[in-house]
């Protein structure tokens, strides 16, 4: 079928031949700190050794990790884009994650301190681990899961999400992790699509100060699907929960008579330890399989390079949800394949204060925090007193991921999170990348605020126009990858026809991520956002990043969001909505004065037409802006997919709040 390729993403944006317009300029610069560089991880000759040899460096890698079979192939490139990583070696992703720590030695190091909600808290071991782990694999054989199975897990952020995880991988079953606080329909999509047997799941969490039931829901999606054998439930919050006799099961019944001991079987690096959907910003969500050995070593590799981790003394915590796929890589496989000591934080940053987060960072003298922009933006609304509280000494490495962070938000984390002292690493991934990609190094990139900057050692990405040309420095367009990774996603899940389509058909040969994004004068990489988000406003494309960034650098903007609404005289026209800081009060003249700022700030072409000031912005679970929300509104469509946004009320009030248009 010919495609018209101009219209990457089927959405109907046409984006224009001409490149990225680049007009935000950003001139902070942050060297590292000395006694961090002279001690790093990784430091620039990383980046020479795998330019030099690629593979070779990957392949060493690889050597992070325990193989019962020490792979010979590094990549299998011969059916491409369908990459093989490792492919003859053998290894147990659990056994790598968990005892071969206990076995050098470790056993009694805290794998997770886990903060629940309302207060209460455990240090688990990594012998502990070990044990749990164990039982678990043990429970899940006894129900019936083997090899190539599939189980769907629906938990609050308790320590049984790892170990569910863990035991999955430990047998070769394939996790399928649903966001716990997805609808009953989420849900029962998801276990359908991975033909999932076992569903293990809990009666409830702690949300916002109160038990939140989670079982009704699994209840309800399991009642439609056949193929679902067992429910598997861990007893959390103790309130009254429905029961299917025959079908389910306490998990600390069947755990608590198992064995500790379970002989970790060796798979092979390409055995699926994992499907999970991506976050549905700009779509119906995307099913995507990733397998064990390259997905373990880039998940290993990434997190000892880019938070300088030293197991021994380091305090990691990522604040992400093990529902996503920084929580699978950052919080579960990556940390814990590297012996790291983690937090685990069940609850809501502002239960029971506004200061939660800061607190749990005086508590266990977190070294270590990686958290998203859209956490730091509420933070700033919240004020820079609250931070100021607690004794936040101990952080030496800060890490944001998820969206572009604006530049005003990357000062106010450094400032006020970091002590102007820690450097900060931006991380552009994806849950199809399954690892970190682009970053800067601690101990060796100077900062700039906003930027991404350059891949990782081993990793390949540039930025090229419609034409797939790669831009000069100073050029805007397309990010793309042009070298496979060893974490890459395998397929879509059941469609590899999707995969093909969705990311590898734009450019011949290169994997097109739907991200725009530039280079400055230095070659480092902006991200600007999605290119189905970009606006053509009188034959430029203008970055929705660049034109929020500029709204949040006006002090009586926390968060905005800005979309390219169809209009006769200029083809689309800018509009913003803003969420105003708490002491800003909505009013024609600020309206005014925010559209010149931006105008001041980036030039003419790109002051929106109108500015909204809203209550609320549209955002999926994980935190991010849906735009395509917003452009819906802007244009009067009816709204696309809306099942991955947190509240679907915040949508009749924006509508409400809207005045007609001009
Ligand atoms: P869907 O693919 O279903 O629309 P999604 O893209 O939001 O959802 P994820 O895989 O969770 O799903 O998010 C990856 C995307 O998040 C990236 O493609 C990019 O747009 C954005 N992103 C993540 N980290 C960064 C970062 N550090 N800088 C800029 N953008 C980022
Ligand atoms: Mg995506």
């Amino acid at each position: 079928m010919p495609r018209d390729t101009t219209d990457t993403l089927g959405l109907g944006e046409v984006v224009s031949n001409e490149s990225l317009a680049n007009l935000l300029r950003e001139e902070r610069k942050f060297a590292p700190p000395a006694a961090l560089a002279a001690n790093a991880n990784v430091t620039a000759a990383a980046y020479e050794q795998a330019e030099a040899d690629r593979l070779g460096f990957w392949a060493e890698q690889a050597r992070r990790l325990t193989w019962a079979t020490e792979p010979t192939e590094t990549l299998d490139w011969s059916n491409p884009p369908f990459a093989k990583w490792f492919a003859d070696g053998k290894l147990n992703v659990a056994y790598n994650c968990v005892d071969r720590h206990v076995e050098a030695g470790n056993g009694d190091r805290v794998a997770i301190h886990f903060e629940g909600e309302p207060g209460d808290s455990r240090a688990i071991t990594y012998a502990e681990l070990k044990d749990e782990v164990s039982r678990a694999a043990n429970a899940l054989t006894e129900l019936g899961v083997s090899k190539g199975d599939r189980v769907a897990v629906y938990l609050p952020m308790i320590p049984e999400a790892a170990v569910a995880m863990l035991a999955c991988a430990r047998i070769g079953a394939t996790h399928s992790v649903v966001f716990g606080g997805f609808s009953a329909d989420a849900i029962a999509t998801r276990i359908q699509d991975a033909d999932a047997k076992v569903v293990i799941t809990a009666d409830g969490g702690y949300r916002r100060g109160k038990p939140s039931a989670l079982k009704p829901a699994v209840d309800d999606a399991v009642s439609r699907i056949k193929s679902v054998e067992h429910v598997l439930v861990v007893r959390r919050t103790g309130q009254d929960t429905a029961w299917t006799e025959g079908r389910d099961v306490w998990w600390h019944e069947i755990t608590g008579r198992q064995s500790a001991e379970h002989t970790p079987e060796a798979f092979e690096a390409e055995q699926p330890l994992f499907i999970l959907y991506t976050s549905g910003t700009t779509g119906k969500p995307k099913g995507i399989l990733h397998t064990s050995g390259g997905y373990l070593t880039q998940a290993a590799y990434t997190h000892h390079a880019v938070f300088d981790l030293k197991p021994e003394t380091d305090v990691y915590w990522c604040t992400a949800d093990v529902g996503w796929v920084t929580g699978h890589s950052y919080i579960v496989y990556g940390p814990l394949a590297n012996g790291a000591t983690q937090v685990m934080y069940e609850g809501t940053p502002d239960t029971p204060h506004q200061g939660r987060f800061w607190e749990i960072v005086q508590k266990y003298g977190v070294t270590i925090l990686y958290t998203a922009p859209t956490a730091i933006r509420t933070f700033m609304k919240w004020g820079d007193d609250i931070p100021a509280k607690f004794d936040l000494s101990s952080l030496r490495v800060l890490g944001s991921v998820g969206e572009p962070i604006n530049p005003e938000a990357w000062m106010w984390y450094r400032k006020h999170i970091g002590a102007d002292k820690c450097p900060i690493v931006d991380t552009w991934w994806q849950t199809e990348t399954g690892a970190m990609m682009i970053s800067p190094l601690p101990g060796v990139t100077e900062t700039k605020p906003g930027s991404a900057q350059r891949a990782l050692p081993g990793i390949s990405a540039t930025v090229v126009d419609d034409e797939a040309n790669e831009v000069p420095d100073g050029g805007g367009g397309y990010l793309v990858l042009t070298e496979p990774w060893p974490s890459m996603l395998r397929t879509i899940w059941g469609d590899d026809q999707r995969f093909l389509d969705t990311y590898w058909s734009r450019f011949e040969g290169k994997y097109f991520a739907g991200d725009g994004a530039k280079k400055d004068e230095d070659g480092d990489v902006w991200l600007l956002g999605r290119v189905d988000d970009v606006m053509l406003v009188s034959g430029h494309n203008i970055s929705t990043t660049e034109v929020e960034s500029a709204l949040v650098s006006h002090p009586s903007v926390a968060e905005a969001a800005v979309v390219g609404a169809a209009d006769e005289t200029t083809g689309q026209a800018i509009v913003a909505f803003v969420i105003l800081r708490g002491s800003a009060t909505t009013s024609d003249e600020l309206v005014a004065e925010l559209r010149n700022h931006v105008g001041a700030t980036l030039g003419p072409i790109a002051k929106p037409k109108r500015v909204l000031p809203v209550a609320e912005l549209p955002k999926t679970r994980s935190g991010k802006i849906m735009r395509r929300l917003l452009r819906d509104v802007a244009e009067n469509r009816e709204l696309g997919d809306v099942t991955t946004l947190t509240d679907s009320s915040v949508m009749d009030l924006i509508t409400t709040q809207l005045p007609s248009a001009p």
